[in-house]
């Protein structure tokens, strides 16, 4: 049974006196991957950023029980929010194995640390192949995975995820989609996922909503949104 595990509530949020969010609502079920569609400068990131307590928000925002509206980002990250950011924020001079160390850093059981990197590279292999090597020396898609897996680190409930295609090959993207998937299914972790590229979002995910100038203009399952074509040539263009 579905059970709303985010839920927000007439939210807003900006810039300083640049408004962008305009009263969003929505809920993400316990367990399900729901993606956030939609153009350029529509406010996917800034929607992402407030779930994080990155930017200044009103409205409410629930986690499971919790209320984390106007939480800072520590405090939320420690409620179990990892936010993989656009273009990644991995950082270039330290190795594989230090950047994934530190998304563990609000962590106080070693042990379990240690087992769950263990896991991440059980996920990315190429990631354990690499520990040692920079950061900054791996291609686009083993970045992705890096941030993926720093943010795994944090053993999150729920993971934002901010345009992994970015940057990537079609190959490589399909790829790491299929792993969010997996990751998803066998970690039961919440994912709401930000994209541009609706067709591979649309492919994982149950639920998804479309955003323009701030404002939800569609909701459904992705099965609903796939299948109508006057949503995909109105909302979604060529990219399904
Ligand atoms: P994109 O895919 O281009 O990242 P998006 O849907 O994620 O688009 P946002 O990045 O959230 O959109 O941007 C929404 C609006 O907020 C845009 O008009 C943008 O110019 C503005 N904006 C984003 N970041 C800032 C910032 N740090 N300061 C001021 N305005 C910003």
């Amino acid at each position: 049974m579905s059970e709303p595990f985010l839920t927000i509530t007439d939210l807003h949020a900006g810039y300083g006196a640049a408004k962008v969010l305009h009263g969003l609502s929505f809920s993400v079920d316990r367990g399900e991957i729901c993606a956030i569609l939609g153009p350029n400068g529509a406010g996917k990131t800034t929607l992402l950023r407030a779930l994080s307590g990155m930017v200044r928000t009103s409205g409410g925002i629930r986690l499971d029980d919790a209320d984390i509206a106007g939480r800072n980002p520590e405090a939320i990250a420690r409620r179990g929010v990892a936010h993989v950011p656009e273009g990644r924020g991995t950082f270039g001079p330290l190795t594989v194995e230090e950047n994934l160390r530190l998304g563990a850093y609000p962590r106080r059981d070693r042990a379990g640390v240690e087992t769950d990197l263990n896991r991440v590279f059980d996920f990315f292999p190429v990631l354990r192949d690499k520990r040692r090597d920079v950061a900054g020396g791996l291609s686009g898609g083993q970045q992705q995975m890096l941030a993926i897996g720093r943010a795994l680190m944090l053993r999150p409930r729920l993971l934002l995820l901010d345009e992994p295609s970015l940057g990537l090959s079609p190959l490589v993207t399909q790829e790491l989609f299929g792993l969010i998937a997996t990751i998803n299914e066998q970690e039961r972790i919440t994912v709401l996922v930000v994209e541009q590229n609706a067709h591979l979002a649309l492919g994982i995910s149950s639920h998804a909503h479309v955003l323009e100038t701030g404002r939800i203009v569609l909701s459904g399952t992705a099965a609903e949104i796939r299948s109508d074509e006057k949503v995909v040539q109105s909302y979604l263009g060529y990219r399904v």
